[in-house]
Parts: C-alpha cells; sequence; structure tokens
C-alpha cells in the first residue's frame, strides 16, 4: 500500500471496510429474499416485521444495528444478529485482501468472489443447498477477470481448470465410491460444484490445501453448531459451504506461503 503515509493507510482501510461491509449487507438481504422466494430487486428495504420504508440512517453496515441496538426504529423488533456479523465479517474480509494485494484490481477481483461465497454459505447454511446461479455468476467473473491477471491467460487458465478439475473429480470418485460403501450421501454434490469453483482462483496447490482447511473448519463448525442443529430433519449433513468459504479465504491470504513452503520439501 502507501508507505509509511498513515493518513492515506487510514482512509483506504476505512474506505475498504465500509465497502466490503456493504456488500455483506446487500448479499446477506439478497440471499434473505432468495431463500423466501421473495423477488431479489423489489424496490427499496423495508422492515420484515412492520413494513415501513427504511431510510438511510437504518443501512449504514454495522453502525446501524449498533445504534438502533438490533432493533427496527419503528417497530422495535428485532433485526437478525446476521445482519451485523455478515457485514463486520465482510469489513474485515475487505481490510484483510487490501492489507494482502495491496491497492489493486486483483483485492477487487478477489473481494467480489468473496461476497459470492458469502451468499453461498448463506443460504446453504439456512437450507442445505447452494443455487447453482452463484457458481455460474463465480466462474464468470472468473473469466471477466482472467485477461487482467498480469500473468499470460494460457497459463492461468490452465492452472485454474487443473485446480477446479482435480480436486472436484478426485472427490467425486471417492464420494461415490463412500456413498456405494455406505448407502447415504457422504457429502453434497453441490459442495463438489464448489471446490471446482475455488480450484479456479486457487490452482492446484490452493485447492488442495483449501480441501485440508475447509474439513478442518467443518469439523469445527459441526462441534460448535451441533445442539442448536439438533431439531433439523438431516443430522447427519452438515452445511459445508461456510466451511469452504471460511478455507477459501484463508488460501488467499495465506495460501501462496504455506504452498511455496511445503514444496520446499520435494
Ligand atoms: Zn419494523
Amino acid at each position: 500500500m502507501v508507505e509509511n503515509n498513515w493518513p492515506a493507510i487510514i482512509y483506504f482501510t476505512a474506505l475498504a471496510f465500509l465497502t466490503g461491509a456493504a456488500g455483506g449487507s446487500f448479499i446477506n438481504c439478497l440471499s434473505w429474499r432468495m431463500v423466501r422466494a421473495e423477488c431479489v430487486m423489489k424496490g427499496r428495504s423495508r422492515c420484515p416485521s412492520c413494513g415501513n420504508t427504511l431510510g438511510v440512517l437504518d443501512l449504514i453496515p454495522v453502525f446501524s444495528w449498533i445504534f438502533l441496538r438490533g432493533r427496527c426504529r419503528f417497530c422495535r423488533a428485532a433485526i437478525p444478529f446476521r445482519y451485523l456479523w455478515s457485514e463486520t465479517l465482510m469489513g474485515t474480509v475487505a481490510v484483510s485482501l487490501l492489507f494482502r494485494y495491496g491497492l489493486s484490481l486483483k483485492a477487487i477481483f478477489y473481494l467480489i468472489f468473496t461476497f459470492i461465497l458469502l451468499g453461498e454459505a448463506l443460504i446453504d447454511w439456512e437450507i442445505y443447498e447452494i443455487p447453482d446461479g452463484f457458481h455460474l455468476a463465480a466462474i464468470l467473473w472468473w473469466c471477466v477477470y482472467l485477461p487482467y491477471s498480469g500473468e499470460p491467460v494460457t497459463e492461468r487458465l490452465t492452472a485454474g481448470l487443473m485446480g477446479g478439475v482435480s480436486i472436484a473429480g478426485g472427490l467425486r470418485l471417492l464420494t461415490t465410491a463412500f456413498d456405494r460403501m455406505l448407502g447415504k450421501e457422504s457429502m453434497g454434490g453441490a459442495d463438489i460444484k464448489l471446490f471446482f469453483v475455488t480450484g479456479l482462483y486457487l490452482g492446484f496447490p490452493g485447492n488442495l490445501l483449501n480441501l485440508i482447511v475447509s474439513c478442518i473448519m467443518g469439523l469445527i463448525l459441526a462441534a460448535l453448531s451441533s445442539g442448536q442443529r439438533k431439531e433439523r430433519e438431516e443430522p447427519s449433513l452438515i452445511p459445508f459451504a461456510p466451511a469452504i468459504a471460511v478455507g477459501t479465504w484463508f488460501c488467499l491470504l495465506f495460501g501462496k506461503w504455506i504452498t511455496s513452503w511445503y514444496a520446499g520439501f520435494f
């Protein structure tokens, strides 16, 4: 970033946080409406309880939730906690990408990708499904960025496809074998598609690391939410997209260092 220019660093950090939080707020609202089969682009935001149109002051990411203490200004109905955490999380993601990739096209490219991942994670968490539209959006966004990646397009294209096909293909073979043996579904098809998508962005070594980190995250999330999910219909299935999303974020930040460190052993 701008070396040692503290006012500039503070300005861009704040700008990144607000951009990330605003994007997180939008994706949160979008996925909320998709799950409830509401029109995704229906005009201005309203309170789902009293129907009052929300003003600018109700819609500032993070700050509105805190100042209103998590309640609607009109009817005092509780605003779901996920608004606060998804906005805070995406603000943090944006700042982390800024520090990792600097003020660059690459940082913006990855930020948009993490917005898509947030949508997948939120919907999977609620209904154990990921609409194909999200995968498609991520693939299209990757294609749009290819010519601007700063690397030769064919090289980047091959690396991405290798990363996606190897991990998703390997998982498909493994799960088919396991499912035959156990007689039940071990991993959802949507999760495997998602590993194809993350492979495009991370390449082979990065996506392999992502698989490992996501499995660890999946176990942690399953342990944390076991009490809360007891009454759900399919207790054997855990939504895996949130774990993959966190794993991918981790790999976007540290993947290069870790993979080149373990490549050093061979
Ligand atoms: Zn209200």
